[in-house]
C-alpha cells in the first residue's frame, strides 16, 4: 500500500506510477491538497485488501487455509507507489498498523531525512533504495525534483545505524541505465 499515491521527489526514469505531465494532467508532487488520517487509511486497507480476494472464495481450486490466511493480513508494505516519507503522519500510520497487529515495512527513496529522522515509531524493516552509485547517474535516471536530492539521500543513509529495526539498502537495476559503476 501507499500513503502517498501521486507524490514523490523523484521522477525516476523506470518507475510505474502516473507522473506529473503524464497524459497532458500536471499536479504539484511534493504536496496533495487533502490527506487521509492513518486510521481511515489502515481500515481502508484491510477493507480492500478483504473486497479482493472476495471471488477467492467460490473459486473450487483455493486453498482454503492460505485463503483464511490472506483474509486475516498481518503485514503492511508500505511502498507501492509515491515517496511514503511525504506523508506527514507516516510514524502514526505505522503506529496504527502495528496496533492492528500488523508487521510494517517501509520503502523509501531517502529523500526526506527530516521525516525518517524524527520517526515517532519504527517500522519493523525500513528499506531505503538507493538506484545511483553517484550524482550523475542519479540526477540522469532518478531524476529529483527537489534540491541537494543528492545530499538528502546521503544523510538518510547515515541515519540509518540509528534505527533499532533492521535495515536494507535496496537497488532497482536497470540494464544500460544504472549497472554500470557495479564496485
Ligand atoms: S522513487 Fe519510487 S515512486 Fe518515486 S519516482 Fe522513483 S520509482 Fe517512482
Amino acid at each position: 500500500m501507499t500513503p502517498a499515491l501521486f507524490c514523490c521527489a523523484q521522477q525516476c526514469t523506470f518507475c510505474w506510477r502516473a507522473q506529473s505531465g503524464d497524459l497532458q494532467l500536471t499536479w504539484d508532487e511534493l504536496r496533495l491538497p487533502t490527506w487521509d488520517s492513518p486510521e481511515d487509511i489502515v481500515e481502508e486497507c484491510i477493507k480492500t485488501e478483504l473486497a479482493i480476494l472476495t471471488g477467492y472464495k467460490a473459486n473450487p481450486k483455493t486453498d482454503s487455509q492460505k485463503l483464511e490466511e490472506a483474509l486475516t493480513p498481518k503485514q503492511a508494505a508500505i511502498s507501492l507507489t509515491g515517496e511514503p516519507t511525504l506523508y506527514d503522519q507516516i510514524g502514526e500510520l505505522i503506529h496504527t498498523f502495528h496496533r492492528n497487529r500488523f508487521t510494517t515495512f517501509l520503502v523509501s527513496n531517502g529523500t526526506v531525512p527530516s521525516t525518517l529522522a524524527k520517526r515517532s515509531e519504527e517500522p519493523t524493516q525500513l528499506y531505503i533504495s538507493a538506484c545511483a552509485p553517484n550524482r550523475k547517474t542519479y540526477d540522469r535516471i532518478c531524476r529529483p525534483q527537489i534540491p541537494k536530492a543528492w545530499e538528502r539521500l546521503s544523510e538518510t543513509l547515515a541515519l540509518l545505524p540509528s534505527y533499532k529495526c533492521p535495515t536494507v539498502i535496496r537497488i532497482t537495476l536497470v540494464n544500460g541505465l544504472n549497472m554500470d559503476d557495479i564496485k
